[in-house]
């Protein structure tokens, strides 16, 4: 068990290093760690950012330092952007399970959910918490908040593989367990508890404890080396070697039986999570599109989702089937309309560089994305395919059929991405951030999207979307903000994208924003004649539920105003609701705005 670090056993060396930090004017990034070499612990190791947080934490005010002050942990503080668009992101990983999925481009690690690799850092937590949702939930809460991250108000990102292929009960007992944490934190810690269960477990599975996953990363590595599947090695394919090593093990030692919750018990932890310290604004979960149904679509809203993660990969039938994705594109567009009409938010998973395509399609094939009306995601992730040992597309790469894109080649794609997207997209990622050792051939540069976006610049034009445009630690004047909306149209609703924005130096910057969707169809008996929010977010550092803080776009009361205009515009296009596809956490909110509570979403009934 790795051993929590606990100031106050190295007062010695703490306090002088918070005193000289207390005094720095200007610390950068190197200073601290120049201090920090000053003050090693007695055993000669080195205080880590959120350690030094911890500690600051912990003793302000005492033994000579000043009362706490915020600042001081904004100067210490590891990666200030994660928590800028006003959320707390939770990633937790599923465990290593069988995918229905046999896409050549997808690595197979043993270790990992389809598609992970164990060499990702998200990857390794999940790893060293056993994939179980409560440690994962908890130990990410934990470290947000040490780095001084204000962590009341959570996106659950639920990732790994198939979700909806995960037997339900599982499904029901990881999200529980994800909101048990949430509603525990700092209140109560049952995180030995679990641990120990883990132990036992392991210790039952001691014959063959070659193959049993630790909550080691390094020790796994040794232990599964001789496990790793190669584009060669396809006899030992993913899903049965992963059947072998944890489906029927499980099922021996019951831990399927462990792993298992019912409804009630979920909706309990739902009904605690509405008014908790720690609330739950947003529920992702990722998924196949042909296991979206009009049935799962209702299930996964039942589990308290908002947001769907989905694997579009292609607009081209002829790219999937190459690439043995085992859907066509008219299954997607379905998928797409059924989530759509439900108010989900859609974040699409598209790559490039799949076999059989080159990079002028790739960038027609990103064209339909806004240009077809079954498509116009929400959020994309764009995945250009990188070549890992353990995925089919090695054997392909190895016969001359498939190759990376050069440095170019890739440019001019993402460049296009960039500039294609529009203002109401937003694109999270346009490369995988996957460690350079795992990656054959091809690109390994993770700072790629930098590069296209200098590149672009150097041209004088500039990305219009969302995330290109969010307003993270700028200044600005509120009485200049300014409400602009963008329309488009998809095959099931008119949508209407309500941003309020501000002209700074650096050109116009997106404050708030909220999704207006004006349904053509519905297939779901609740949403009948009714306008639809699907997403509101307003920008600024995540304060803490209840609080106001100065020069945040929290501050200004932009969502109620969008709120408000929302109302306006559903009554003028004569609906006769508006509902809104609000998380578990955000229950409360849109019950002091009106919004009463339906079956699985909130509404306004503008007859009553
Ligand atoms: S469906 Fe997703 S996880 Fe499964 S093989 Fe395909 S890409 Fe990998």
């Amino acid at each position: 068990m790795r051993k929590l670090f606990h100031y106050t056993d190295h007062l010695e060396q703490v306090l002088p290093l918070l005193k000289k930090i207390e005094k720095a004017p200007n610390l950068s990034s190197k200073r601290l760690s120049q201090l920090a070499k000053k003050h090693p612990l007695k055993n000669g190791s080195l205080l880590s950012k959120t350690n030094i947080i911890r500690a600051y934490t912990g003793l302000a005010g005492k033994h000579g330092l000043a009362p706490f002050n915020q600042k001081i942990v904004k100067k210490i503080m590891m990666k200030p952007v994660r928590t800028i668009s006003g959320v707390a992101p939770v990633t937790v990983l599923t465990k290593p399970f069988p995918c229905p999925g046999k896409c050549i481009f997808c690595p197979s690690d043993v270790r990992m959910p389809k598609s992970y690799l164990s060499d990702e850092p998200g990857a390794q937590r999940a790893e060293r918490n056993y994939f179980d949702p409560y440690m994962q939930t908890y130990n990410r809460l934990d470290a947000l908040q040490a780095m001084g991250h204000t962590v009341d108000k959570v996106e659950l990102i639920i990732l790994g593989g198939t979700w909806s292929y995960y037997p339900e009960s599982y499904q029901i007992w990881f999200i529980k367990e994800c909101f048990r944490a949430l509603n525990e934190f700092n209140t109560n810690d049952d995180r030995d508890k679990i641990r120990e269960k883990y132990k036992t477990i392991q210790q039952k599975l001691e014959k063959d404890k070659k193959h049993v996953l630790s909550d080691s990363p390094k020790e796994n590595k040794k232990r599964f080396s001789d496990l790793l599947i190669d584009g060669e090695n396809l006899d030992k394919k993913y899903n049965e070697t992963i059947a072998e090593l944890y489906v029927a093990p499980e099922k021996k030692l019951g831990i399927d039986v462990i792993q298992t919750a019912n409804w009630e018990e979920l909706f309990k932890e739902h009904k605690i999570n509405e008014t908790a310290v720690i609330r739950d604004v947003g529920l992702v979960i990722e998924t196949r599109p042909d296991n979206i149904s009009e049935a799962e679509v209702i299930r996964i809203r039942k589990l308290g989702c908002t947001k769907t993660q989905i694997g579009l990969q292609s607009t081209s039938d002829d790219v999937l089937e190459k690439n043995h994705r085992g859907h066509d594109v008219a299954v997607t567009k379905k998928a797409f309309r059924l989530l759509r009409q439900a108010g989900f938010k859609i974040h699409a998973h598209w790559m490039a560089n799949l076999y059989g395509s080159n990079a002028e399609a790739d960038n027609k094939d990103f064209d339909k994305l806004f240009s077809d009306e079954d498509f116009y995601p929400d959020e994309l992730k764009v995945y250009p395919c990188s070549l890992i040992e353990s995925a089919e597309l090695m054997q392909y790469y190895k016969k001359g059929l498939w190759k990376p894109y050069s440095h170019e080649e890739l440019l001019s794609v993402l460049e296009h991405v960039l500039l294609t997207t529009p203002p109401y997209c937003r694109l999270t990622r346009i490369i995988r951030d996957i460690p350079s050792p795992d990656i054959v051939t091809g690109n390994k540069k993770t700072n790629f999207r930098q590069i296209a976006e200098q590149s672009i610049e150097k041209k004088g034009i500039s990305s219009k979307n969302i995330r290109a445009r969010e307003i993270r630690y700028e200044t600005f004047d509120a009485e200049k903000a300014e409400l602009k909306t963008e329309l488009y149209s998809t095959s099931v609703a008119d949508e209407e994208f309500l941003q309020y924005v501000v002209e700074t130096e650096s050109g116009e910057k997106l404050l708030a924003f909220l999704r207006l969707s004006f349904p053509k169809e519905n297939f779901l008996e609740e949403l009948k004649d009714s306008a639809m929010i699907r997403e509101i977010h307003v920008y600024g550092r995540a304060l803490e539920i209840g609080k106001k803080g100065k020069n945040h776009a929290q501050h200004f009361g932009f969502g109620t105003k969008l709120i408000e205009e929302a109302l306006k515009r559903a009554q003028e296009k004569g609906y006769k609701k508006l509902s809104v596809i609000s998380a578990i956490g955000t229950k409360e909110y849109y019950r002091k705005k009106g919004f009463s509570d339906g079956d699985f979403y909130q509404y306004i009934d503008f007859s009553k």
